[in-house]
């Protein structure tokens, strides 16, 4: 019965990882995986979230189910986070995900159930993953244009072009709402304003990846996407994840946000989503979402959670600013000042195919095919020997 299946091809990215893995330089270095890493090379467990995890070992009563739909006290804290008082809160359907993916699942599916037939579409280039979760729920995808030819910078024309020609109204529009993942290229307020408003002309449905809030600017100053499209839009679906900025990867606590017009369509778009989730994994995990509930619950803990956030994001920029600054010195003058415009965990640059695979071949340094670099990966101490490998590649 087996006999016939074929072998899938590996995830471009982990099969990455296991090549890193093996290479036995000692001077190697990831720069693929999009993870956080501190000074010393960890991605660590943030002390909030061990602040709280003491907390529920001592007096969480239950590991039985939770409600399909999630925690209660989790799905209002989203709900804040991402909305503020923007929108009445009856009018926002939340439910509990494993993580941003799972919420992203759970969009596709709400679109392939309750919206069908219906497109969505999706940045040049995106992250990956997007087209395989819509492809997993049959949605048709299109794609519109989002990085310029230089490859560096936003092509705000060509996109205000595909939204307003090339899409059908009632379409669907995935949005990164800030730290845009492959590019780190994201619009500025005044250019969210215009993309929503052909969202709102054109009434396609917005549909807000918001995988890395607080990653940008901050947790406030990175909901100009979702501010700008509730500003005109009274429908709107929001995939969000707490993977990045409480550092809870492995937990998977993420959630999916519907807003729809009115409180009585909220409650029917809430039932169906536990539809969905139910025939799928039943019920999400408890114990990220526990953490997360349990930290914006308490206000000292809250404020150790915003700290050690803004010590992420600080962080991150320092390093693009070092690179930036080492490549003009140890990398021979090239500039990549392109890099300090861009926000969030990864950058593109520019480097092409050949040059990648020189630069894990030659000197171990591994980064994504397409010229990805995990910003968040770099280190202080060997900020050097990064940018010598890389001019290296870039003249030979
Ligand atoms: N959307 C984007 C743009 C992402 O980069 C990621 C994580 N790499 C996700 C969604 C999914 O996040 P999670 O790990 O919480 O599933």
């Amino acid at each position: 019965r087996f006999i016939g299946i074929t072998t899938a091809p590996p995830d471009a990215i982990l099969g990455l990882t296991e090549a890193f893995a093996a290479d036995t330089n000692p001077q190697k270095m990831n720069l693929s995986v999009g993870v956080y890493k501190d000074a010393s090379g960890q991605t660590p467990v943030l002390k909030c979230v061990k602040a709280a995890e003491k907390w529920l070992v001592e007096n969480e009563k239950t590991k039985g189910y939770l409600p399909i739909d999630g925690q209660a006290d989790y799905r209002r804290h989203v709900r804040n986070l991402i909305f503020g008082d923007c929108v009445e809160s009856d009018r926002v359907s939340v439910v509990q995900t494993p993580g941003g993916t799972g919420a992203l699942r759970v969009a596709a599916g709400f679109l392939n159930s309750q919206l069908a037939p219906i497109r969505v579409w999706i940045s040049t280039p995106t992250w990956a993953n997007h087209n395989a979760v819509f492809t997993s729920e049959h949605v048709p995808q299109e794609a519109y244009r989002y990085l310029a030819d230089d490859k560096k910078s936003f092509d705000l024309d060509g996109m205000i072009d595909d939204l307003t020609n090339n899409t059908r109204p009632g379409d669907a529009v995935l949005l990164h709402a800030c730290c845009h993942n492959p590019t780190g290229v994201d619009p500025t307020a005044e250019q969210w304003d215009q993309i929503a408003s052909v969202v709102a002309e054109k009434r396609l449905l917005p549909i807000i990846d918001f995988a890395y809030q607080g990653f940008g600017n901050g947790l406030a100053e990175d909901t100009v996407a979702v501010r700008a499209i509730l500003k005109v839009c009274d429908e709107a679906i929001v995939c969000s994840s707490f993977s990045k900025n409480f550092g809870l990867y492995s937990e998977r606590v993420g959630a999916i946000s519907i807003l729809s017009g009115d409180a009585e369509m909220a409650g029917a778009v809430q039932s169906q989503l536990k539809t969905l989730v139910r025939s799928n994994y039943s019920n999400p995990p408890r114990h990220g979402a526990a953490v997360v509930a349990t930290i914006l619950d308490d206000a000292d803990l809250t404020q150790m959670w915003h700290d050690e956030l803004t010590e992420m994001r600080t962080r991150i920029k320092r390093l693009r600013q070092q690179f930036v600054e080492t490549m003009k010195k140890t990398g021979k003058g090239h500039d990549f000042g392109f890099l300090l415009d861009q926000n969030g965990m990864f950058s593109f640059s520019g480097l092409n195919k050949m040059q990648v695979d020189e630069l894990k071949n030659k000197h171990s340094i591994y980064i994504v095919g397409s010229g990805r670099i995990n910003v968040a990966g770099m280190s202080e101490d060997r900020m050097d020997q990064l940018c010598a490998a890389i001019a290296d590649v870039i003249e030979n």
